[in-house]
């Protein structure tokens, strides 16, 4: 009787624990599904490296820590991991397919923009914002009309079908758009401009810098003769900067936006540096980019429950290894190894020969070596007889990459420094290693699913509620 009593209480005692169970449960699920709802992110920053591998951002880190300089922003959000890259007809990516897989969540082949596999238009990232009602805006460090931010506003076969990509920019609904120069196929900035103009775009370009405006902005750079933005590393007074393009477009899209906005960036120089295997232009080019998410972090600072930022990369370029070395060395780089070459050529004009003390001087202010990089004597051998051939016999002279062309003596002393401080770009093309992904802000952890580069606008999608 004693016992029975014992477990009708004990069993009470359960159902009361199950109960507890349920509610504890429902509460949990309740608050998740709150937070999930308070945290619902209504600005959005989408950032991309091009060619900026995992290696590369960790060897301009370590540049910073070994001069003082602090950590690489980006590398510390709460929210890291990475993704693969690969695209449906290649081991490697192009930007043109990475860029759409970013954009549209679809795996496609090198050089298509806003198209499937099959050639198929599917919808970008920035007219899924538009069409949830959110403002849309790119900007790049390249020409606007190129693969990256292309793959955001429009639908093309081939990356260089310009014309029609620069068409399909002018008919979009971006409230911003920014690129060092519009391509558009032998247009030229003038047509284009002019009919962006007759499109409702406000253009900026030249001496005319940005300045606050109402409806649709485009915004070119100081000297719209060139397709990309200077290197960093060159950067001279009054040239404009990502920076410059990135703080603009956070003002713009701010200001006239109600319900929220979503914002590409790309760090196009990058990808350009690694193709040359240039690892001071590489450096200084990552820390560069840091200064626009810099941008993106004083907005998140003022809208701490309402901003998402995204950083990530299309590729790896220029097979980086990090390997023993004195990364500190990489600062005595004064220029990139394209502008080392310009002075070079400068040198050389009209016929004129300059002695080997007279270039060896140039390699020293420029990069430092001899005066506070040890040069051997081996090394030497090799740069006296570049400067022979260079400069004496006029063989072999230049060296071909993606985009630059440069001296071969530019790259052996520039690749040398950078060798000596352990950043080693091995190959001068694009590499199918998988990217880093660095997230912060509302729903950053909601990213740990991505695995791969299509996964991550879904999951932009997806948590900022674009429709
Ligand atoms: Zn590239």
């Amino acid at each position: 009787m004693h016992f029975g009593r014992a477990l009708n209480e004990l069993s009470i005692a359960f159902e009361i624990m199950r109960k507890l169970k349920t509610l504890l449960i429902f509460v949990l699920l309740s608050s998740v599904s709150l937070s999930a709802w308070g945290r619902t992110p209504k600005y959005v920053f989408y950032f991309i490296g091009d060619g900026m591998g995992i290696n590369q951002a960790a060897a301009t880190e370590m540049y910073m820590h070994s001069v003082g300089l602090g950590d690489l922003n980006f590398r510390h959000f709460p929210y890291t991991g990475f993704v693969t890259t690969t695209p449906a007809n290649s081991r490697v990516t192009d930007s043109a397919a990475a860029g759409s897989a970013l954009s549209t969540g679809h795996k496609t082949y090198n050089s298509a923009i806003g198209v499937n596999a099959d050639t198929v238009e599917v919808e970008t990232l920035c007219e899924r914002v538009i069409r949830s009602g959110y403002a849309a805006g790119v900007a790049s460090s390249d020409a606007v009309d190129l693969a990256t931010p292309a793959a955001f506003y429009a639908h093309a076969g081939n990356r260089n079908d310009y014309e029609n990509i620069a068409g399909d920019l002018v008919a979009s609904k971006l409230s911003f758009a920014a690129g060092a120069s519009i391509k558009s196929n032998g247009k030229g900035n003038d047509a284009w401009v002019a009919e962006a103009e007759r499109k409702g775009f406000t253009v900026f370009g030249g001496d005319n810098k940005y300045s606050p405006c109402n409806g649709p902005v485009i915004c070119l750079s100081d000297d719209m003769s060139k397709s990309n933005l200077s290197y960093a590393i060159d950067r001279k007074e009054g040239q404009t900067s990502l920076e410059e393009f990135t703080s603009a477009a956070i003002d713009h899209l701010y200001r006239n936006s109600r319900k929220g906005f979503f914002l590409m960036v790309e760090g196009a120089m990058i990808d350009h540096a690694c193709h040359s295997r240039d690892a001071g232009a590489m450096v200084s080019e990552i820390m560069d980019f840091s200064k626009s998410v810099d941008c993106a972090l004083r907005f998140y600072e003022q809208h701490p429950d309402e901003t998402l930022i995204v950083v990530t990369s299309d590729h790896e370029t220029g097979y980086v290894m990090i390997t023993y070395g004195e990364t500190s060395l990489v600062g005595n780089q004064k220029c990139s190894m394209n502008e080392l070459t310009d002075i070079f050529l400068e040198m050389s004009a009209d016929g004129n020969i300059p002695g080997w003390p007279e270039v060896k001087q140039v390699l020293s202010d420029k990069l430092g070596l001899w005066s506070k990089v040890p040069v051997t004597k081996d090394e030497e051998k090799v740069f006296t007889q570049l400067y022979k051939e260079s400069f004496l016999d006029l063989t072999s002279d230049m060296q071909k990459d993606l985009y630059n062309s440069n001296k071969k003596l530019a790259f052996e002393a520039v690749n040398l420094l950078g060798r000596k401080a352990g950043i080693n770009l091995f190959g001068s093309s694009h590499s199918g290693s998988p990217v880093g992904l660095y997230v912060k802000g509302a729903c950053a952890d909601e990213f740990i699913v991505c695995k791969d580069n299509t996964d991550i606008s879904k999951v932009i999608a997806r948590v900022a509620r674009y429709k």
